[in-house]
């Protein structure tokens, strides 16, 4: 058994272009940047994590840039000399030094799973409790054009079987126009594709139970995180009201969280990120809560590149509660691979890859090439 204590830490950031801009309620992003977290054991094994965050600080305070700092100065200290599955106690010991911050924990502690993994000879999921499937369907993301454009958009990916669930995002217009354009969006596609929105916490209380029944009425399927992270009595609020589930994102980062958003019935989905929640464990955690109150999962995504989704990707993989698909399609928003094999998208699903650990191998002229200098 080779030398599973960590010699060395290395961050890496990217920026990686897009293949058209993504838009939210308060971002937009042309390209993405993604931080690499390498960790060397000195029995010569190398795991990676990535840290990745949506457009920006604004989804949760954190940053590539604060990631890097954060891994550099506090956590390498701290990892140096510990063994790579030692993973519940590392990470208690980086949350004493540093609160919060769980993207930059999250690329650790996926970095330790997969050195983990790697030196062991199996994959990241039979260290999750192993397979409850090999894939999973794939929400597309549409842009913010007219309805006409996104409508065609859908249609024409539909039709070559790409994707068969659509997502809008919502909540950078004023609710009446915003309403009007993904209703007829809804329409359009009635009987032939599921549509969701996400208002990324955009709404108050008043505006979401003004205007959330109407997207019910035209067909969407599913309303994700309305109002504030912090605000659970409203997410209740709305989501007894509505016809429809009410998935929460921004509401659910920790096991303490979805103990609150089960009790409060607050939430009918649970939206999984192995980015907001610090890694893989507490992702299992959140859904062993979920399954617990017979709530059904998601694979949330916060645009990160192969690495990332790969993680994500083994974490649903290894869940029986994700039963309500994911969104794992950041390398499809991203202009190159960044791995040596691509990912295998296939009939609306992503297909998870065989071999050690994460089971995905970086390619590293298109790691040069998109490193920032
Ligand atoms: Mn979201």
């Amino acid at each position: 058994m080779s030398d599973l204590r960590i010699e060395r830490v290395e961050a890496v950031l990217l920026d990686v272009p897009l293949r058209r801009p993504h838009r939210f309620a308060r971002a937009s992003m042309d390209a993405q940047p993604i931080m690499l977290v390498f960790l060397h054991t000195q029995g010569g094994v190398t795991g990676v994590g990535e840290g990745v965050v949506p457009a920006g600080p604004w989804w949760g305070g954190e940053s590539v840039e604060t990631m890097a700092l954060i891994v550099e100065r506090y956590f390498t200290p701290i990892l140096l000399g510990r063994r790579v599955e030692d993973i519940d106690a590392t990470m208690t010991a980086l949350t004493d030094a540093v609160a919060n911050n769980l993207f930059a924990k999250a690329a650790v502690e996926v970095a330790m799973h997969d050195a983990w993994a790697r030196s062991l000879g199996v994959p990241v999921h039979t260290l999750l409790g192993g397979l409850a499937r090999t894939n999973i369907p794939v929400t597309w993301a549409l842009g913010t054009e007219t309805a006409e454009v996104v409508a065609d958009e859908a249609l024409a990916k539909l039709d070559a079987g790409l994707h068969h669930s659509f997502k809008l995002k919502m909540g950078s217009q004023s609710p009446a126009d915003d309403v009007a354009r993904v209703a007829a969006v809804a329409e359009k596609l009635a009987g032939s594709a599921g549509v969701r929105v996400d208002i990324n916490a955009r709404w108050d209380r008043p505006t979401s139970l003004t205007w959330l029944p109407r997207l019910a009425e035209a067909g969407v399927e599913l309303i994700e995180q309305p109002v504030p992270g912090p605000e659970f009595e409203d997410l209740a609020e709305i989501n007894h009201a509505l016809p429809i589930p009410v998935m929460a994102d921004e509401s659910l980062r920790t096991p303490a969280d979805a103990l609150r958003l089960a009790r409060h019935r607050a939430a009918d989905i649970f939206s999984l990120k192995t980015t907001k929640s610090g890694g893989l464990r507490a992702t299992r955690a959140i859904a062993e809560i979920a399954a617990a109150a017979n709530i059904p999962c998601h694979g949330g995504t916060s645009i990160e590149g192969p690495i990332g989704t790969t993680a994500s990707l083994h974490a649903a993989c290894a869940t029986p509660a994700v039963t309500w698909g994911s969104e794992l399609f950041g390398p499809l928003l991203m202009r190159e691979e960044l791995l040596a094999t691509p990912l295998h998208y296939a009939d609306g699903e992503l297909h998870l890859p065989e071999g050690p650990g994460l089971g995905v191998e970086l390619d590293p002229a298109a790691v040069a090439r998109f490193r920032r200098s």
